[in-house]
């Protein structure tokens, strides 16, 4: 007779742990526990629970496991400020998950899907095509992973310091979330909704509603949705072009949601939950880098809450493009700035570790 395998624990929501607890026949005092035992002291294994009672902890042992991800490898850049992990799932599938530190403040960039199906043509993921979409656990696992990098280098090292691996008393804490690895959060809903919920749990991670951003290539229901259900995270729109035809060159799911469509639903989602919005400009040398697009960009977003991130494109084997210059990417800023719309040009960080999106998981 076989049994089920374990259902991994980062899947449950507080709420849901304690009601399969109950449904055991234990106390949710118990649930409690077992909690903040997993994400407040992290604690990797039922061993490192010894106040819970031993037949509760036979039972969890049966019903959950708490090892989802493994390291598959990972690479540090020579500048020390980002790690990158090609983690493997229960089924042997790769995900990528990304520690970035700016300004000494931790960020995780976490996956949401395996592979994507929007096809982006300048995209590792989207070169891909889509394999799976990602559990809860799967995308609350990367964030614990990276809680458990930070744990076992232990020192609060001072700002913008690489990570070192010397013995200290605290550990630093994960501030912050960017869900923009591989996939489109908003095509795999639910499960990244559900991640949200556990990853700002106040007794878990306890995560800011600030500090999660959610990046999507311009899923306009989802824009929609998020908007009427008021979801406490930030948003980041894929942009990369001011016109129709432009943007429907890089992006082929323009086609469905029009640039219309999708200006319309930031200025909704805007304005019903009063928030700023990112828009996402990955800067390609001679395609959308010329003083022209970054007025027309500036026309686009006038009135709307708005920054733009610049990224300088990460050159993929998939795709000719190459990244706009310093200089040509300083005076699409200049020009944003002068129409009053604040904008940063992201540094391209890790770019010697092929730490943009997909891009170790697609390597051969
Ligand atoms: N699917 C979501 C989130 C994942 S991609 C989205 O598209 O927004 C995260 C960001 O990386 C997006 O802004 C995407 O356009 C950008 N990106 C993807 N490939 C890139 C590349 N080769 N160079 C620079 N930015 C890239
Ligand atoms: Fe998917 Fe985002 Fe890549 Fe486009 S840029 S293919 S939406 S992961």
């Amino acid at each position: 007779m076989s049994f089920p395998p374990p259902a991994s624990f980062f899947d449950l929501t507080r709420d849901e742990l304690r009601l399969e607890v109950v449904r055991w026949g234990f106390s949710p005092v118990h649930a409690a526990r077992l909690w903040t035992y997993v994400y407040l002291d992290g604690a990797r294994s039922l061993a490192a629970m010894p106040e819970l009672p031993e037949r509760f902890r036979n039972r969890v042992a049966q019903e959950l496991c708490f090892e989802p991800l493994t390291i598959v490898s990972e690479a540090h850049s020579t500048d020390g400020f980002t790690r990158k992990y090609l983690l493997g799932l229960a089924d042997g599938r790769r995900i990528e998950t990304v520690l970035m530190r700016f300004t000494g403040r931790v960020t995780a960039c976490v996956s949401s899907q395996v592979g994507c199906a929007m096809g982006c043509a300048f995209c590792a993921t989207g070169q891909m095509g889509f394999v799976r979409q990602l559990t809860p656990g799967e995308i609350v696992g990367q964030a614990m992973h990276i809680d458990r990098v930070l744990r076992a280098a232990g020192p609060r090292a001072a700002l913008a310091q690489p990570l070192s691996n010397s013995p200290h008393e605290r550990h630093e804490r994960l501030r912050n979330i960017v869900l923009m690895g591989m996939g489109e959060p908003l095509h795999n809903y639910e499960a990244v909704m559900t991640a949200v919920n556990i990853l700002r749990d106040p007794g878990g991670l306890a995560l800011g509603a600030k500090k999660i951003t959610i990046s999507t290539v311009g899923v306009v229901p989802g824009i929609i949705r998020l908007a009427d259900e008021a979801r406490p995270s930030h948003l980041a729109v894929s942009l990369h072009a001011a016109t129709q035809e432009e943007r429907a060159a890089l992006v082929p799911v323009a086609k469905q949601w029009p640039l219309d469509a999708l200006m319309d639903a930031c200025r909704y989602y805007a304005r019903k939950l009063d928030r700023r919005i990112f828009f996402e400009w990955a800067l390609i040398a001679g395609q959308n880098d010329s003083p022209e697009q970054a007025q027309a960009v500036a026309r686009l977003l006038r009135g709307l809450p708005a920054q733009v991130n610049l990224i300088p494109l990460n050159p993929t084997d998939g795709y000719d493009g190459g990244p706009a210059g310093h200089t040509t990417a300083r005076h699409f800023q200049e020009i944003l700035a002068e129409h009053g719309l604040p904008s940063t040009v992201r540094q391209r960080r890790g770019i010697d570790i092929a730490a943009g999106c997909g891009q170790l998981a697609s390597a051969k």
